[in-house]
């Protein structure tokens, strides 16, 4: 029965986890002209202070508030 437990407690770890890694809505990007560096533009997450170049139309995709910060 304890390996049956530990079973369940994993997938419910990896599951939060996954969901986590996905969740970008706890994230609210917002535009930081003056770091623009030529066609990339800045972002920065006003939720967890992350911040993102990217060179697509819109804010990051993922939060990287898991990174390390610089
Ligand atoms: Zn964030």
């Amino acid at each position: 029965m304890h390996i049956v437990l530990g079973l369940i407690i994993a997938f419910i770890v990896v599951a939060i986890f996954a969901r986590r890694n996905r969740n970008t809505r706890g994230c609210r990007w917002r535009e930081d002209r003056a770091g623009n560096r030529g066609s990339l533009r800045k972002y920065k997450c006003a939720a967890c202070g992350a911040e993102a170049f990217t060179s697509q139309k819109g804010p990051p995709q993922t939060c990287k508030s898991h990174l390390p910060k610089s």
